[in-house]
C-alpha cells in the first residue's frame, strides 16, 4: 500500500517557504504556510481542504489572495488554521475588496478560520461568499494536547516556537499503516483494488465485523464485484506498521527553549523539513534575525533522530551557494560536524 500522503515544498530552498501535503488518494490536500504559491496550479489549490499559517509575516500569508482567487466560485469551503490574531488578519485581508456579486455565485464559498492561542484556547469565524464574507463566530474551543486537526487516518499536531512572536511549527502523522498480505488476497481469490482503502478505514474506525465491503478490481479477465463482510477480510491487513510522521520547522531562534518545545514533535519523524537560513559562519546575524543556521538546523535534526531532513527557506544572501548550506546542514545531521563550532543555545 503506498503511502497516505506525499510532502513537497512548494517552491526551491530561495523561494517563500510552504509544503504541501498531498493525499493522493482522497484527491485532496494539506498546505504549510501560505508564502508565495504561484508554482501550485489551480487543480492543486482546489484539493487542500486545510491550510495552516505558521507565523503572518508576509513569506507566509502573501498567497492567501492567490488561493482565495482560485477557490472563489469553484470551492465550497477551506479551513485555515493559524496563530494569535489569526482570524482578525484573515477579516482584514478580506476587507480590502469590494464583493457587491459574490453572493450571487452559484458555489458558496465558507472559509472556516480557527485562530490558536498560545494557551491552547482557540476561537473561530466563518466567513462565507453569500455574505460578502462578513464575519461571523463560531464557538471557542480548546486544543486537545498539541493536536489541531484529527482524523481516521491522521492527525496534524502543532507547537508554538519563539521567533520574537509566536511561531507554529507543525507535525503531520499518519496513524498507522496495515500492509496487506497478498497470499492472503489471493487464497480469498480477490485483488487489491480502491476497496482497501474503505476496508482499511473500516478497521481503523473500528467497524463491526458484519460491515459490508463492496469490492471491486479488475484483472485481465476484466472487472469483478464482490461484497465481503470485515471480519472475512480483516486477515488481509497484517499488523499495524507504525504510521508516516513528518515535521515542518520555520522562522525560529536557537534557543534551548525552542528545542524542549520541538523535541516531543519531531522526535523520530520520518522526514523533517526545517528552514536554514543562514550559513553557520553568520550565526549571529542570525540570532538577531531570530532564524536557526543550517549547522542549527541539522543538529536539531540529529537530536530528533530525524530519518532525513530537508532543508529550505535560504537566504537570498547566499545565491549560488545552496550546496554549502545544505552540505552544513547534512554534516550537523550526521554528527560529522564539531558541535562545538556552533556555540551552544542561550
Ligand atoms: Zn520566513
Ligand atoms: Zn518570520
Amino acid at each position: 500500500m503506498r503511502h497516505l500522503f506525499e510532502p513537497r515544498l512548494v517552491n526551491d530552498a530561495f523561494g517563500d517557504p510552504g509544503l504541501y501535503v498531498d493525499f493522493r488518494d482522497e484527491r485532496r490536500a494539506l498546505l504549510f504556510d501560505l508564502g508565495n504559491i504561484d508554482t501550485l496550479p489551480p487543480r492543486k489549490l482546489l484539493r487542500l481542504s486545510h491550510v495552516f499559517v505558521s507565523h503572518t509575516h508576509m513569506d507566509h500569508f502573501v498567497g492567501f489572495d492567490t488561493l482565495l482567487r482560485v477557490v472563489l466560485g469553484r470551492k465550497r469551503g477551506i479551513v485555515l488554521f493559524g496563530g494569535p490574531g489569526f482570524v482578525a488578519q484573515v477579516e482584514h485581508r478580506l476587507r480590502a475588496y469590494t464583493w457587491n456579486v459574490v453572493h450571487r455565485y452559484s458555489v458558496e464559498l465558507v472559509l472556516d478560520v480557527r485562530e490558536i492561542g498560545t494557551d491552547g484556547r482557540g476561537q473561530r469565524a466563518h466567513f462565507s461568499s453569500r455574505t460578502g464574507f462578513a464575519r461571523e463566530p463560531g464557538a471557542p474551543f480548546e486544543m486537545a494536547g498539541d493536536t489541531l486537526h484529527e482524523e481516521t487516518l491522521f492527525r496534524v499536531r502543532g507547537r508554538f516556537v519563539d521567533h520574537e512572536m509566536p511561531c507554529l511549527a507543525f507535525a503531520v502523522e499518519e496513524k498507522a499503516r496495515p500492509r496487506v498480505a497478498r497470499d492472503r488476497l489471493a487464497a480469498l481469490g480477490v485483488c487489491t483494488g480502491p476497496w482497501l482503502r474503505e476496508l482499511k478505514l473500516a478497521i481503523l474506525a473500528g467497524a463491526p465485523a458484519e460491515t459490508p465491503i463492496q469490492l471491486r478490481w479488475r484483472d485481465r479477465q476484466g472487472e469483478h464485484e464482490s461484497v465481503r463482510s470485515v471480519g472475512e477480510l480483516r486477515n488481509v491487513l497484517l499488523d499495524v506498521a507504525p504510521g508516516r510522521r513528518i515535521a515542518y520547522v520555520t522562522d525560529l531562534r536557537y534557543t534551548e527553549a525552542n528545542r524542549r518545545v520541538l523535541g516531543p514533535l519531531i522526535q523520530g519523524v520520518d522526514q523533517l523539513f526545517i528552514e536554514s537560513v543562514f550559513l553557520d559562519a553568520d550565526r549571529a546575524h542570525a540570532q538577531r534575525k531570530n532564524h536557526l543556521t543550517a549547522g542549527q538546523a541539522g543538529e536539531i535534526a540529529r537530536e530528533a533522530g530525524a530519518r532525513a531532513v530537508v532543508p529550505f527557506h535560504f537566504s537570498p544572501r547566499y545565491g549560488g551557494r545552496a550546496a554549502e548550506i545544505v552540505a552544513e546542514v547534512q554534516a550537523a545531521w550526521s554528527g560529522a560536524a564539531v558541535t562545538s563550532n556552533r556555540g551552544r543555545a542561550p
